[in-house]
């Protein structure tokens, strides 16, 4: 049996691709419409999977080909992140056989093929192997990695890479010292199209680090929304996910998380860190003129439109770089608007990881800082 896929962001592509011939499946596929197409006509297959949104001609446009000018009868899927009522109706009226909502597993897409094609669904075992979620969107993400080679916990990421498709991961090393470039060159090897390492030769600390990630996966178009996570994973990528969740149904631009103490929350923080650093969010609130709890929480994301227009220019600081971005963003759409696309999303966890490279006195330098900002922006 041949299956037709067609997809314009190559990483869903390519985990569709592998699990459909995991399950014995013949697999051709497109990454736009006009291809989808050629491709439907030349090899005549069996089924065919399609997204909607795609370059030249939309998977709408590949269903009407096959049904009104071939006059096909084939089970036609489309899979796609709309999840708006009439797109989905529009669709089964065009001729459709099933309609999936991304995020999906992929298990679950090989048993809906499966059905429509009239298969045992127990043919063979391949359902049982855990091959993980399609994601909605294509998301990248930006490590900044500083002397890291101990406390990279390599198994987390890969773990969450093979289970995730449609997330992009993009370590930045920092002008390490010591093996940390090598041991991310190692973790890359099998992983080349959705792991990428940006290496900068001298350390430009975190700020500049997360800048470069963010300009490198600009370049990929097929990425959505783009964030931000600290090496240690003090949040984590289950945390992380939720922030995702959140930018990809709603209107904010940007989301950040929130390390608020509260019931059911495990957040662990150093004790000797709390007086300072609420003396510094209470002055950072004072500048930004916004009530934010926690702008310094490493983990972020934002949709192309802030990652285009808020990093092009090298940060003031070091460490504030977060208050800095939001201290843009406030330029850029006015004091009025701002706070309506700034989601701050409380974290259901939170870690105080050891080896942190902010000292104390790292910690009276931010005030000086945090004045230089506000008379720069
Ligand atoms: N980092 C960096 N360049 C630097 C210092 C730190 O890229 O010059 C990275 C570091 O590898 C980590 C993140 O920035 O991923 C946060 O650093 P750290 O955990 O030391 O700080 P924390 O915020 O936890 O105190
Ligand atoms: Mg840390």
């Amino acid at each position: 049996m041949t299956i037709l896929t067609a997809d314009d962001q190559p990483i869903i592509l390519k985990s569709i691709e592998q699990k459909l011939l995991q399950a014995d499946f013949k697999v051709i596929t497109a990454s736009d419409g006009k291809q989808a197409i050629w491709l439907f006509d030349k090899e005549q297959p069996d089924l065919a999977i399609l997204d909607i949104n795609m370059p030249e001609k939309s998977g709408f446009e590949v269903v009407k080909h096959i049904r009104e000018t071939r006059k096909s009868k084939i089970p036609i899927i489309v899979m796609s992140g709309n999840d708006e009522e009439n797109s989905i109706i529009d669709a089964f009226n065009l001729g459709i056989d099933d309609y999936i909502q991304k995020p999906v597993g992929l298990n679950e897409v090989v048993v809906r093929i499966k059905r429509l094609l009239k298969m045992p669904l127990n043919q063979n075992s391949c359902t049982n192997i855990e091959s993980g979620i399609l994601s909605k969107n294509g998301i990248g993400i930006v490590i900044p990695c500083y002397n890291e080679e101990n406390r990279l916990r390599t198994h987390e990421f890969a773990s969450f890479i093979r289970l995730n498709h449609g997330y992009h991961i993009c370590f930045v090393n920092d002008g390490s010292k010591d093996q940390t470039l090598q041991v991310l060159k190692d973790f890359q090897r099998g992983h080349e199209h959705t792991i990428s390492i940006y290496d900068c030769a001298k350390n430009g600390g975190k700020a500049e680090a997360v800048r470069q990630g963010i300009l490198f996966l600009l370049k990929d178009k097929t990425l959505d929304y783009i964030g931000f996570l600290d090496a240690d994973l003090s949040t984590n990528f289950e945390d992380f996910d939720d922030l995702t969740k959140t930018i990809s149904t709603s209107n904010f631009k940007i989301v950040s998380g929130s390390r608020i103490s509260r019931m059911g929350a495990d957040i662990i923080k150093q004790s000797s860190r709390g007086m300072i650093s609420k003396t510094i969010n209470y002055i950072i609130r004072k500048i930004l003129g916004m009530e934010f709890q926690d702008t310094q929480c490493g983990a972020k994301i934002m949709t192309r439109e802030i990652a285009e227009n808020m990093f092009n220019d090298p940060f003031l600081t070091r460490w504030l770089f977060d208050v800095e971005i939001f201290m843009r963003m406030r330029n850029f759409y006015g004091r009025q608007s701002v706070s309506k696309y700034i989601c701050e999303q409380p974290l259901k966890r939170w870690v105080h990881e050891d080896g942190s490279k902010l000292s104390m006195k790292d910690s009276l330098k931010i005030i000086g800082q945090l004045f230089k900002i506000m008379r720069k922006y």
